[in-house]
């Protein structure tokens, strides 16, 4: 049953193949007999063309003032993707790409990214099952990079115990909510003694309030290793930045594609919902792009929206589409468009 509010969601379509699976997901979520006020805003190559900047303010002000987005991805260029945004005391800040700026200026933390195995769908490890979370607010991805004459680059990567205790009390929050066993970090403290040390002393001295709960910790390599070969040994990882972008990824391609896993941006005061994957330039506007991954970021933000049983009715139907196998799209493996599998979902739901 849905509840019998009016939600009201912003909608950012995105670049490359956003347009086309914003549209799915919004037709999936109502489908859900769910009801939504949707404002779309734009930002990423339509902002820049519409506003002159791909980060526009009316942007992060209306998802202020709503605190929930659905997104689609949003195209970051090689080497030329700072972005600068003016601050309500008139000072500037610079980004190194929009999606960060977008997370950073919304201020929120955790980067949730749930990867797991489908029946229907061919991967090797049928029994992946994993909560990627990723921090998102430092790391190297400050962006503080400094060229030291013509010949050298140099960045700094930027720990704090402020935000490593919040990601972890945030991962183990979740583990319990969702039962979870077992919360694993990931970093590379042997090399990086002092950063990635204090990541992992985080972990630990948070690790001590829930006793109810498994703890450990893996070298980000290992942890590939792992990933690749016992990926049921890993349950919620937490990472830094950088590798949780990393491994998002690898887990994507472990399930049996990019297209399969979701996310959620959860901060305080604002949470957005995105695909892990990117805009996806060398298939867009061809119609075959997979929207499943975002429609599963879509059942995200409906629990956050409290309509929990919309939510596993959404997970329910995509997982029934893909196990039976006859709407999938290229990237799975199939011959079917976007339209046609999410065709699929909403007639399963
Ligand atoms: P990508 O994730 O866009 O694509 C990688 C590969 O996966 C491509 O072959 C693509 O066709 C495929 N793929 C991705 N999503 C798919 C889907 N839903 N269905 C079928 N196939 C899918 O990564 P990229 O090519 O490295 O990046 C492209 C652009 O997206 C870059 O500008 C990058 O900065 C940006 N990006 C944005 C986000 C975001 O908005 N959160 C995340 C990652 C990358």
């Amino acid at each position: 049953m849905a509840t019998d509010r009016t939600h009201p969601v912003v909608v950012i379509p995105g670049d490359g193949i956003g347009p086309e699976i914003t549209e799915a997901t919004i037709r999936v979520l109502e489908a859900t007999g769910v009801t939504y006020t949707w404002r779309e805003t734009l930002a990423g190559e339509a902002a820049r063309v519409r506003h002159g900047h791909p980060l526009p303010e009316e942007t992060l002000t209306a998802i202020r003032n709503v605190g929930v987005a659905l997104k689609g991805p949003l195209l970051a260029p090689k080497q030329t993707g700072r972005i600068t945004i003016r601050q309500a005391d008139g000072s500037e800040v610079t980004y190194p790409s929009v999606n960060n700026a977008l997370r950073r200026e919304l201020e929120v933390f955790a980067n949730v990214r749930p990867v797991k195995s489908f029946a229907g769908v061919r991967s090797p490890f049928p029994r992946l099952d994993v909560v990627i979370m990723r921090e998102v607010t430092e790391d190297t991805y400050i962006g503080w990079e400094e060229m030291k004459g013509p010949d050298e680059a140099w960045a700094i990567k930027r720990i704090t115990r402020r935000a490593s205790e919040r990601i972890f009390r945030y991962a183990f929050a979740y583990a319990r909510r969702n039962g979870r066993a077992k919360v694993t970090a990931g970093h590379k403290a042997n090399v990086l003694n002092l950063t990635d040390g204090l990541f992992l002393q985080c972990g630990r001295d948070v690790a001590a309030a829930y006793p109810d709960m498994i703890f450990d910790d893996c070298m980000v390599d290992a942890l590939c290793l792992r990933l690749v070969t016992q990926p049921e040994l890993v349950d919620v990882l937490v990472l830094p930045n950088q590798y949780g972008d990393i491994l998002s990824d690898l887990c994507g391609g472990i399930a049996g594609s990019l297209g399969l896993a979701p996310g959620a941006n959860v901060g305080d005061a604002v949470s957005f919902f995105e695909a892990s994957h990117g805009a996806a330039p060398d298939i867009a506007g061809r119609g075959i792009a997979n929207p499943i991954a975002l429609i599963l970021s879509g059942a995200m933000l409906l629990d956050h929206l409290g309509e929990m049983n919309a939510a596993a009715r959404v997970r329910a139907a995509a997982a029934s589409v893909l196990q039976e196998g006859r709407w999938l799209t290229p990237d799975l493996g199939g011959v079917a468009n976007t339209a046609e599998l999410t065709r699929a979902v909403v007639g399963a739901l």
